[in-house]
């Protein structure tokens, strides 16, 4: 598998791509802006005007867009992927949309004779560039074996989560319980601040404590109790409060679609879209204590 078609250039496709490069593999690359294109030719990739051309001699093809509507465009639209790419190319997205479209779209490709996973991922722009992400595949067990070289590639860890969706289902499960978790550190470091406790003893209390867990122990939301951490920067950079948004509304269609309860995870929606509108956004998902209550 040499020749490989990468469509979506961004903040986390361009570093995955720039590491397939590096992995030795053949990149014709697309994208709508011109820049992340330019540096991708200047590392020794093939630029296609077309989404088409991108594909026509493909052994495999991996997107990485923003959502849903724009991957239904990429390979079912009339000039899309589906009808160009030849018969035996291997189909990777690694967006992070709903599990139903990822359904949909692995069930067209299929009545093509084509084989696709969703392959999501964890780790962020810091993984995508370090080449260290989670893949988290839906699709056959064959078709993750044949994907394993080019993930292994731009990631470290690979999961095969089951078929067609499963990949987008165990992504967002994830995602929901990491934000319901960064809510209530949130709120247990500014009650304990509030009351008069020191937040970095607080958090050392805790973190050795049964109320344990990631966002304390790599991820502190509070500036100044940990260097590396988005909170010592302004909130700058790290996982933005609108995707972490993004995903929570992903996790409220998968959960609608099998009326699974979700009373956390709506609520921290809830809570992303208020911090949101308030025009925090583009800052990390850990700034979300500078919403006032209410
Ligand atoms: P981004 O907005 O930086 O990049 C998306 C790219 O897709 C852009 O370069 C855009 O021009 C291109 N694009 C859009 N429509 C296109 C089309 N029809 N054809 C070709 N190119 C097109 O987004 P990103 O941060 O790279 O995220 C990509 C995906 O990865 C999203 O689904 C996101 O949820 C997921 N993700 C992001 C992070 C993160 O930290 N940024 C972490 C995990 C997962």
């Amino acid at each position: 598998m040499h020749k490989i078609a990468f469509i979506g250039l961004g903040n986390m496709g361009a570093p995955m791509a720039l590491n397939l490069l590096k992995a030795g593999f053949a990149l014709r690359v697309f994208d709508l802006s011109a820049a992340p294109l330019q540096r991708l030719a200047e590392a020794g990739a093939e630029i296609a005007e077309r989404p088409a051309d991108a594909v026509a001699d493909a052994d495999a093809v991996i997107s990485m867009l923003p959502a849903s509507a724009h991957v239904q465009r990429l390979y079912l639209g009339a000039d899309g992927v589906l009808a160009a790419v030849p018969a035996g190319a291997l189909l990777i997205d690694c967006s992070t949309i709903a599990a139903a479209t990822a359904r949909e779209v692995a069930a067209a490709a299929a009545a093509r004779g084509l084989t696709m996973i969703d392959a999501p991922v964890s780790g962020g722009t810091a993984g995508a560039a370090a080449g260290t992400l989670t893949f988290i595949v839906g699709g056959t067990a064959e078709a993750f074996e044949r994907a394993r070289p080019l993930l292994g590639a731009m990631g470290r860890n690979l999961f095969h989560a089951g078929g067609n969706g499963a990949g987008q289902v165990a992504k967002i499960c994830n995602n929901m319980l990491l934000g319901i978790q960064m809510i209530g550190t949130i709120e247990a470091l500014q009650l304990g601040v509030a009351s008069g406790v020191d937040v970095t003893v607080l958090s050392d209390i805790m973190a050795r404590s049964s109320g344990r867990n990631w966002t304390l122990e790599v991820y502190n939301p509070w500036p100044g109790v940990m260097d590396g951490a988005p909170a010592a920067r302004g909130y700058s950079g790290g996982f933005g409060s609108d995707l972490m948004l993004k995903d929570l509304g992903l996790a409220a269609e998968a959960a609608a679609a099998v009326q699974a309860p979700i009373a956390l995870g709506a609520l921290a929606r809830e809570l992303y879209r208020r911090h949101s509108a308030a025009g925090h956004g583009a800052l990390d998902f850990s700034s979300l204590r500078e919403v006032p209550a209410g």
